[in-house]
Parts: C-alpha cells; structure tokens; sequence
C-alpha cells in the first residue's frame, strides 16, 4: 500500500521530472520563439468559462490622429493616414465589457505635439457612458490613449474597481508612464483590479486574454468567440495598420519603443492567421481603413450601446 508520503513523494518527482524536461527545452528553443502562442489554445482557455457568449462587438473612434503612413507601417508611402483612436465593445445578452477606455481632450493634444486634431466631444461622452454601464474594462496596454478613461475621469471610484489591469501595466504606469498625466501611485493601483498570468487568462464565456508584451510591457492581445461562431483577435498597437500584419513589417516610429523581436514573432503568428483563418477578424485599434470595412460588412457595430 502506498503511504500518503509515498505519493507525495511521487507527485514531487513527477513535477521535477516535468521541470527538468521544460528547463531543457526552454535551454533548446531558439531565441526568436521567446513568444509563442497557439490559436487552439486559446480557443480552449476562452471556453473554460461557462456561460452565453457575447452577440456582437462594436466599435467606436472618439479622436483621431493624422500621420503619415510612413510611421506606421516600414517602408509605406509617406502619404496622409488617419490614426483613429477607438474604444471596443463587446455585448453579451445580460451586460457589456469595453475594451480600452479612451482619453481626456489633455492627454489626446499630448499625441498631437502641438498639432490640433480631431477629438470628437460627442463621442467621448459616449465613451464615458459606456465605461459607466459596462461589467468591466479590460486595457490592452497602458499607454494614454488606451488607458487614460480609467485613470483620468471624475468617475474613478466607480471605474477602478471593475478595470482589470495587469501587473506589467501597473508598473509601467507607476515607474515609466507614457506622459506624466497618466502616472499612478501604489495607493492608486490598489483601487483597480490587477492580475498576472503567464500567457492567456479566461476572462468570460468565449473570452481570453493573450499575453503580447512587444508594443508595450504590458500588452495584451483580447480574444473574443461570439455565439454566432465568428471570431476577433483585438490586437491592440501591435500593428497600427494592417498592413504591418498583411506584410509582417513593425512601425517606424522613432518615438516609442518597442521589443523588436517579440513584435516581429506577434506579427509573423497575425499574418498566417490572417491568411488562413477566414473566420478569425484581427482589428487594429487604430486602423481607421480597416474599422470602416469591418462596419461596412457587419463584422463590428457602428457605435457603441
Ligand atoms: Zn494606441
């Protein structure tokens, strides 16, 4: 008869026996496949939550940039491109999530560097409202104008506790924020939701969130399966025009910094999914082009609920 100690003793070395076996081939994997993810993994872990999954996801664009492609995209024509800064939403029959929380006008001139552009009031307000009415908000990544409507709004008190944010996100906020406006205190990042995990983390019934530092520290990528079956990939800034995804080329932005090979893996992984998952829509929060297509043909709803 095996003791209690005995199969204590068992587990423990089946467990270093794994360990032994992942160091090792951790040791053999080249540097470049530092990131890696699998889409039927994801599509696991998505499933892990019981529940009715989301009906639609709409999108709407509060603000915009104009920039030449150039940046966006290495090696584009340096010819006109709008930059729409956006917010997702993902609607389940008995309440919503948002995905990204938009800006204040302040942070929004930040991007514009002395140049005015676009913010649209109106929508903004639309925005602020959403955020109010939703379940949670999940930030793709920390900088302002993803993250800024939870950290700078009069509604705090009632936002911070349903955002989940990552420790990767709090701590670029805190030590190296992307402007002063958006920095937080340890005192403030108390008062959200704040995670870590190693690679997906379900969040709901057909959803899962993507570790993707690369853009940022604290990038995720958001899946989302609907009822229907059709599938999104939110893949935040890791391409801001999916161009970067159809020709696997970074930015070429010399003010942000980037982690070039970590991008340059979440890029090659977007383009075969792009090439053969017919049923998997990838959306660039910033690709005003792609947005107005995805509307047109029903993939996402023009404005939010
Ligand atoms: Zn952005």
């Amino acid at each position: 008869m095996k003791t209690a100690y005995g199969i204590c003793l068992s587990v423990v070395l089946a467990a270093s026996a794994v360990l032994a076996s992942f160091a090792q081939s951790v040791q053999n994997q080249p540097a470049h496949s530092a990131w890696s993810v699998q889409l039927d993994q994801i599509r696991r872990v998505a499933g892990m939550i019981p529940g009715r999954r989301a009906l639609r996801v709409n999108v709407l664009k509060f603000a915009e940039s104009r920039r030449s492609k150039k940046f966006s995209v290495q090696g584009a024509p340096d010819e006109p491109s709008v930059q729409a800064r956006t917010v997702f939403q993902v609607v389940y029959a008995d309440g919503t999530l948002m995905i990204d929380s938009g800006m204040d006008e302040q942070v929004h001139r930040f991007f514009g560097r002395g140049v005015i552009e676009p913010y649209y009031s109106d929508a903004a307000k639309q925005v602020e409202r959403a955020l109010r009415n939703a379940r949670a908000i999940i930030i793709t990544h920390e900088h302002g104008d993803h993250v800024g409507g939870v950290i700078r709004t009069p509604f705090l008190a009632e936002l911070a506790p349903k955002t989940l944010l990552t420790r990767a996100q709090v701590e670029a906020l805190e030590t190296n924020p992307q402007m002063p406006e958006i920095r937080i205190t340890p005192d403030m990042a108390s008062r959200y939701n704040v995670v870590d995990y190693e690679k997906y983390l379900p969040f709901g019934p057909g959803l899962a969130l993507i570790k993707a530092p690369g853009h940022t520290p604290g990038s995720q990528m958001v899946y989302v399966a609907l009822e229907s079956g059709r599938e999104y990939l939110f893949i935040a800034d890791t391409a801001w025009h999916m161009d970067g995804v159809r020709l696997i080329k970074g930015k070429d932005a010399p003010w942000i910094q980037e982690e070039g090979a970590a991008l340059l893996a979440q890029l090659k992984w977007l383009n075969e999914l792009y090439r053969t998952e017919k049923n998997l829509f990838i959306v660039a929060s910033h690709d005003d082009e792609e947005h107005k297509e995805l509307i047109t043909r029903g993939v996402l709803g023009d404005g939010l609920e």
